[in-house]
């Protein structure tokens, strides 16, 4: 069965073109550093995020660990989004593997945190307390419905920053849908950051593999972590090929599952019982609360539309995730529509 898949963007599966880029990569061993197609891929995101340098790693979550690990030392603190993957669903490897602790400061609905609690979470100088080196932000902002932080805000976090001595860093998992999003280019959007990590596996569609850029001594200390965390790969230009095409490719093309969200939220907030937890959605991230007119529970419906070869998940809450991408087209977003039609509007 051909499945519609809307639990994630992380779904998505190389394109064909992807798999050919993939086939005829020229290859070299990537921790000698002589892997071509390696060494392009980490130029070329370079250029696109406006940094110095970048390292390709496996993974977003050892993108954010080694990324971390190179602007902290053991003891010192990072502020961090209550919300945000990496403190939610990183299993808490800044802790075990750094020893760095985190701050939390609260997410609100549009993914910020207004820049005074920020201010505030920074420790002064004083050998009671540890010693803050870093805050981190995260945008797109999944567990904010997949809002974007603009560039003023950013800005205005790095300006913080920059008072107090502290790094910043972004995980942009979802940095180009967050610049489509803006309609601004992703350079501008981190410019104020030292680092961002973003993904090639997600609505790129690449198979695996992630981008951390930022100077060039910044990028040798995550390089030595890269190592460290046992994430030096040999001939990786197999996966980086991927992630040229997807650079090159399929940027723009995020644009059209922000419309897909956005035509599919329109139409479901319509049926009863449903809300949209976060409003219209602003990236390719639709975020559906059940309530007590809801005809179904979310968890009936996970195993309705499993039936039917569609893919959602459910929180016991009520709340449904669903997410565009590439592998959904207008005839499967019609089929989703009628199943959820089917469900919710009965006779
Ligand atoms: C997916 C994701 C990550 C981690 O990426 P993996 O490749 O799954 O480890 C980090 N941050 C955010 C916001 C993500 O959505």
């Amino acid at each position: 069965m051909e499945w519609i898949d809307l639990r994630s963007d992380t779904v998505t599966e190389p394109t064909p073109e992807m798999r050919e880029a993939m086939a005829k990569a020229e290859l070299g061993d990537d921790v000698y550093g002589e892997d071509p197609t390696v060494n392009h891929l980490q130029e070329l995101s370079a250029q696109m995020l406006g940094k110095e340098a970048a390292l390709f790693v496996p993974s977003g979550t050892m993108g954010n660990l080694a990324a971390i690990l190179a602007h902290c030392a053991r003891g010192d603190e990072i502020i961090i989004g209550d919300r945000s993957h990496t403190y939610l669903y990183e299993a808490g490897g800044v802790s075990a593997l750094g020893g760095i602790h985190t701050f939390v400061v609260k997410n609100r609905n549009d993914g910020t945190v207004p820049h005074d609690e920020i201010e505030a979470a920074v420790r002064v100088d004083n050998d009671h307390f540890p010693i803050t080196s870093l805050i981190c932000l995260e945008n797109t902002q999944n567990r904010c419905g997949g809002s974007a932080l603009s560039v003023d805000y950013t800005q205005g976090v790095g300006r913080i920053a920059k008072e107090h001595g502290l790094a910043m860093h972004i995980d942009g998992a979802r940095i180009f849908n967050a610049a489509i999003a803006l309609d601004v280019s992703p350079a501008e959007l981190v410019a104020s950051a030292d680092s961002v990590t973003f993904c090639l596996s997600k609505g790129l569609c690449a198979p695996a593999g992630s981008i951390i850029c930022g100077e060039k001594a910044f990028i040798q200390k995550a390089h030595r972590a890269r190592k460290m965390l046992g994430g030096g790969m040999r001939q990786a230009g197999v996966l980086a090929a991927a992630g040229v095409v997807a650079l090159e490719s399929m940027v723009d093309r995020l644009r059209e599952d922000h419309i897909k969200a956005r035509r599919l939220a329109e139409t479901l907030v319509e049926l009863p019982g449903i809300s949209l937890d976060f409003g219209t959605p602003a990236s390719n991230m639709i975020f559906l609360q059940l309530d007590n007119k809801a005809p179904i529970s979310g968890e009936d419906l996970v195993h309705r539309f499993t039936d039917k070869g569609i893919r959602i998940n459910a929180s016991p809450s009520g709340q449904i995730r669903l997410v565009m991408h590439y592998w959904i087209d207008d005839e499967a977003l019609a089929q989703v529509t009628d199943a959820f039609k089917e469900f919710f509007i009965r006779a």
